[in-house]
């Protein structure tokens, strides 16, 4: 049921920060989806038109509202959100995301506003509200609320002015839709811009937030975390808990935009928090990369004030060092747990030496004097001319590197929160079901799920590199080849090798090309890709002179 609106009390109205609500589109769609949770949306749509002046819709399933309150609700200062009697000590124990009562009044000063809802009656309401004017009618829809915003800032031609084009205004919603939907991973959301949808989250939890976010390789390399822990606070000690998801330190951007922290499910630019995220992190980033990561901090109870800032971005907390310390800890047992230590950029970089075997390097005398396709390096040695596909020679970097990882010792592994589905052919299926031990022993954790589809709870992760269907199904193949020498371990390592490879179209400097070949002539086989493709072609001058008619391979 909904609750039932207030108005708040001068002395209230005072002590809540002041302050322009609405200075750009993105406020709008921030005060709307504040609303929405509030309302207990389960499901949240937003669509925006151009730069968000002409169009914001955010639509939800949440508890909707009563014809009477919906009348208020556009009232300055009023609030279903705190009793007006009890205001003063419920300022810092409420539990919603916003309590001021002024941003729907703030959005009809500054545009036109369209508020369909209902609260589960026969008959919805609808208000629209232009200039102060207030029309009410009937509206067929069923519980929940919309709230359409148009022509936003038409008479305010300073504040349109101000605004940064449609592109970096979109971008800023698209940017804030994203924090909330990482910051509730448990509520579905969609965005869509002029017609086309940008991105969906399934309320399926934060792996599918990051997917829904960003992709499916992202995703993949990520660990959820969830965990609870007392922290001291000036009142003894109380429960912090913290959620969300860590993508592997592999995975890095060059700002820390992508670092998104939330408090109570609330999304907030807090720089102290997202500070102890990164330092979580520690010493697996390198200097000035950032990870990707959206975490949710419940601090304990009563010691959260959403309200110091006028925009809600930064949070009063409490105890905020013990709140900061905890969240450093926790991210970093959650990426050690998850063994991330080791990073994929480890797994491919070039400058780490192999163990290298007892022999000389086999391109010890190499000139690197260009490249073909983006694909070939061309190298003069001697008398002939050596070719190098730089793609099959990084794998096979890669794939000794793998193997020495993981050589003896089991494969470290990744856990799949919730397990994935993998469809296989009908005999695979019932292959890995024959051979589940094996699978185990490489990492694996699969069952047999019928119709053709595996259920993946656990896949191997060496040095970082997170095992994909299309690794399972290679492990696969190769087992049911078991008259042929292939193993399937190394079936395993060459597909985990091949992906962080360089690629046709990767341009090389000279220096990483020369880097490219000392660590191939480190490998104990640098003249075959670990699928047994060569990774170098040598071409002898007697060929091109022969190709030029020339008798001589000497200049004459
Ligand atoms: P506040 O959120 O600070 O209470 P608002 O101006 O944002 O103030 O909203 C005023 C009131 O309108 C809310 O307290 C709530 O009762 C009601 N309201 C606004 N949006 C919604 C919605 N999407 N679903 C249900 N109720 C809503
Ligand atoms: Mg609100």
């Amino acid at each position: 049921m909904a609750p039932s609106l207030t108005r708040l009390d001068d002395a209230t109205v005072a002590q809540i920060a002041a302050g322009e609500v609405i200075s750009r589109p993105a406020r709008v769609v921030g005060e709307l989806l504040d609303n929405a949770l509030d309302a207990g949306a389960s499901r949240i749509a937003v669509a925006v038109d151009g730069d968000g002046t002409d169009r914001i819709r955010v639509e939800d399933d949440g508890h909707g509202l009563a014809r009477a309150d919906a009348e208020l609700a556009v009232e300055r200062h009023t609030t279903s959100k705190l009793s007006a009697d009890a205001a003063g000590d419920a300022l810092t124990a409420v539990s919603t995301l916003g309590f001021r009562g002024e941003a729907l009044a703030a959005i009809c000063d500054c545009a036109t506003v369209e508020l369909v809802t209902n609260n589960g009656d026969a008959v919805g309401t609808k208000l629209h509200v232009d200039d102060g004017e207030v029309t009410v009618s009937d509206a067929a829809r069923g519980q929940g609320t919309t709230v359409i915003v148009t022509d936003l800032f038409a008479d305010r031609p300073a504040r349109s002015e101000s605004l940064a084009g449609p592109a970096a205004e979109f971008g800023r919603i698209s940017d804030l839709v994203a924090d909330y939907a990482l910051a509730r991973p448990d509520v579905r959301f969609s965005l869509r811009h002029d017609g086309t949808t940008t991105f969906t989250t399934t309320g399926n939890g934060p792996r599918d937030a990051l997917l829904g976010v960003y992709d499916a390789d992202l995703a993949r390399q990520a660990t959820v975390i969830e965990h609870g822990t007392d922290i001291d606070t000036a009142e003894g000690t109380g429960s912090l808990d913290l959620r969300g998801i860590l993508a592997y330190p592999s995975v890095t951007r060059m700002s820390r935009e992508h670092v998104r922290v939330a408090v109570d499910g609330r999304p907030v630019a807090d720089s102290g928090l997202r500070r102890a995220v990164i330092d979580g992190y520690d010493s697996l980033l390198a200097g000035d990369q950032y990870p990707v990561a959206a975490i949710d901090v419940r601090p304990p109870a009563g010691s959260v004030d959403p309200n110091v800032h006028p925009a809600k971005q930064q949070v009063g907390l409490r105890d905020r060092d013990a709140v900061e310390t905890a969240v450093e800890a926790a991210v970093g047992d959650a990426l050690s747990t998850a063994d991330a230590r080791r990073t994929e950029a480890a797994a491919t970089d070039l400058t780490t030496k192999l163990d290298a075997v007892d022999r000389s390097d086999p391109f010890a005398d190499l000139r690197v004097i260009g490249s073909f396709r983006k694909l070939y390096l061309l190298c003069e040695d001697g008398d002939e001319l050596l070719v190098v596909d730089q793609h099959a020679a990084h794998e096979r970097v890669n794939y000794e590197r793998l193997r020495a990882a993981v050589d003896d010792e089991s494969i470290p592994q990744a856990t799949l929160e919730p397990p994935e589905s993998v469809s296989v052919p009908p005999a695979a299926a019932s292959l890995a079901d024959a051979h589940a031990d094996l699978l185990d022993s490489l990492g694996f954790a699969v069952e047999e799920f019928g119709g053709g589809t595996l259920r993946v709870a656990a896949v191997p992760a060496p040095l970082g590199r997170v095992a994909d269907a299309d690794a399972l199904r290679a492990t696969l193949d190769s087992i049911a080849a078991d008259q042929q020498p292939a193993d399937p371990r190394d079936a395993l390592l060459a597909e985990l090798a091949c992906h962080p490879s360089l690629k046709a179209g990767d341009a090389l400097s000279t220096a990483a090309a020369e880097k490219l070949l000392a660590r191939l002539g480190e490998c104990e086989q640098p003249f075959a890709c670990p699928h047994g493709r060569p990774t170098v072609c040598r071409i002898n001058e007697a060929t091109l002179a022969a190709g030029f008619d020339r008798g001589s391979t000497r200049l004459g």
